[in-house]
């Protein structure tokens, strides 16, 4: 782990440490400073800051695609400087060395990504912001100098020149759109040494980007396409070493919006994973999101499993069929619900689950059906969300001319008018989260896993950098905090220890780590979320921001 305090960092600037060469082909003889900030986070259930303090170091969640991609895109003579808000500010001394600043985010981080605007304007920076909320909805910043609007490509080439003749703020907003998108397969590896990655609670990676299915509350086939776009495997190979090289371990996401949105890329990259992973001694567990139908495609289960795929996250959203047929996701019923996660679990591999509350099918007892679908499923970590409509989808067009789209500001967790009373609905979530997330029930479902799914797993060898000495003594750090916040001062520790003697007993560290430090996240977000505390529209969980491709 980095050691140096918060706030005394500068990240290393880019022209000691590249990566393969694939950037913007505009010449341009002009050098300029550019700062890339990302936004911080609300305190959300999908980001696990709760885990953080049983951690080492961990201040984040996963290195943001994005900015990153693009900070590897810029030309080669143009020193950068990334700044994660989530780890530190961006500082007087960042903006006095900048000669312009580039931010990105999510919806949920508007407020944030303004802010970064009105701190880098008292400098006089212009500044410039993609990603995907302002390509969603351009009109959210007024403020900014320039708004990129669409993936990496033309209007990227179009800001880097604009900047190069003049860095200073233009008179008036100039909006750039991509009408040519650069093809994934000549992306950049993400500046990924540009980010402190020892301070993320995961690695995050891209192979695709886009997804063939069309449910009605998602904004990714309108923003990114219905057929897949790809990189190839030999650049995921290269950004794997590249992440191995700059320091990560332990879990990679693969932020893919459907691993196996196109299923023939996913198998050909897969024989690479798994020979990779044999190459480096299994250095690393992954993880990816995809579509519940995974389940009935063996040959990518058995490769994912060889690969060490360690976790799967499915948008299973209900186990409702009328909901998932009038949300268009029929596709979620391919297989039975139930017999779908059994079959993944079969492989080796957890099933996350993301849930939504406040459809229009649900019925007074809809929370009381989800409560017993989280026993029957066994899925210990579910991201429960009330419904909100996102800008660009077909959801947002439906409430709009139904007239059942609220204001943001009007202090509720949803932007939607359900057809259930609104607080009858809040009260169900948070019941939902309260039952849910009982230490009890939560450790008996990570007991279920580690009997039927854990050991289902590969078993890998352990690999160089896990006998080091920095992660031995890392893992040793984190077992203390485990043991002396929850397993003494805790308010739970007699669930803790009857499920850790357990694992304990069969000298189980990893299994023991990784459900210790979920489940504390889980457990403390749930009784702050049960009594209102926590906002019920998580809808951040599904890490969009980190699936966006470009800028
Ligand atoms: S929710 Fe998932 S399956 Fe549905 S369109 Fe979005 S990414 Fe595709």
């Amino acid at each position: 782990m980095i050691a140096r305090p918060v706030g005394a960092q500068v990240a290393p600037q880019r022209e000691e440490m590249r990566g393969p060469i694939v950037r913007c082909p505009v010449p341009v003889k002009n050098r300029r400073r550019v700062l890339c900030v990302f936004p911080s986070y609300v305190p959300a259930f999908g980001t696990f800051q709760h885990a953080y303090r049983l951690m080492y170091g961990v201040k984040a969640f996963m290195p943001p695609q994005g900015l990153l991609l693009i900070a590897a895109y810029l030309p080669e003579h143009w020193p950068v400087r990334f700044i994660d808000e989530n780890i530190r500010p961006a500082t007087q001394d960042d903006f006095e060395w900048a000669e312009a600043v580039f931010v990105s985010g999510m919806h949920i981080q508007r407020q944030q990504m303004n802010d970064i605007c009105r701190r880098a304007h008292a400098f006089d920076l212009a500044v410039a912001i993609g990603g995907p909320s302002v390509s969603a909805c351009p009109d959210y910043y007024p403020s900014f100098d320039y708004l990129h609007v669409g993936e990496l490509g033309d209007a990227t080439n179009e800001l880097i020149a604009r900047l190069a003749r003049d860095p200073s703020r233009p008179e008036q907003q100039v909006v750039l759109k991509t009408s040519d998108r650069l093809a994934m397969t000549e992306f950049p590896i993400p500046a990924y040494e540009l980010a402190e990655v020892k301070k993320y609670f995961l690695g995050s990676i891209q192979y695709s980007s886009g997804c063939p299915y069309q449910c009605e509350f998602c904004d990714i086939p309108g923003l990114y396409g219905r057929n897949p776009r790809l990189k190839t495997p030999q650049q995921i190979i290269a950004e794997l070493d590249k992440l191995r090289e700059c320091g990560v371990t332990g879990s990679v996401y693969f932020v893919d919006d459907n691993f196996i949105g196109n299923r023939k890329a996913a198998l050909d990259l897969l024989p690479h994973l798994v020979e990779w992973q044999k190459r480096t001694g299994y250095v690393m567990r992954l993880a990816c999101e995809a579509t519940l139908n995974i389940a009935k495609r063996p040959e990518i289960l058995e490769k994912m499993r060889e690969a060490f795929f360690v976790t799967v996250f499915c948008g299973i959203e209900t186990p409702d069929p009328d909901a998932l047929k009038a949300m268009h996701k029929d596709h979620n019923m391919m297989v039975p619900i139930l017999e779908g996660i059994r079959t993944i679990n079969s492989y080796g591999m957890e099933v996350v689950s993301g849930i939504i509350m406040g459809l229009d099918t649900d019925k007074p007892e809809t929370g009381d059906a989800l409560l017993g679908f989280v026993e029957d499923s066994q899925i210990p970590l579910l991201t429960i969300n009330l419904l909100q409509a996102l800008p660009k989808t077909p959801l947002w067009d439906r409430l709009e001319r139904e007239g059942r789209l609220l204001n943001d500001d009007d202090g509720r967790d949803s932007n939607v008018k359900f057809l259930l009373p609104y607080d009858q609905v809040v009260e169900s979530w948070r019941k939902c989260m309260e039952v849910a997330y009982q230490p009890e029930k939560l450790f008996a479902r990570y007991q279920y896993q580690c009997d039927y799914t854990y050991s289902q797993r590969i078993k890998v060898p352990v690999s160089p950098e896990q006998k080091s000495w920095a992660n031995i003594r890392r893992g040793l750090i984190m077992l203390r905090n485990i043991f002396w916040k929850v397993g003494v001062l805790g308010d739970y520790r007699k669930v803790f220890w009857k499920f850790a003697l357990g694992r304990l007993r069969r000298g189980d560290i990893e299994g023991l780590i990784g459900p210790a430090l979920i489940a504390h996240h889980l457990i403390m977000f749930a009784r702050a979320a049960s009594v209102g505390q926590q906002n019920a529209s998580n809808y951040s969980i599904r890490l969009r921001e980190a699936s966006v491709p470009a800028e």
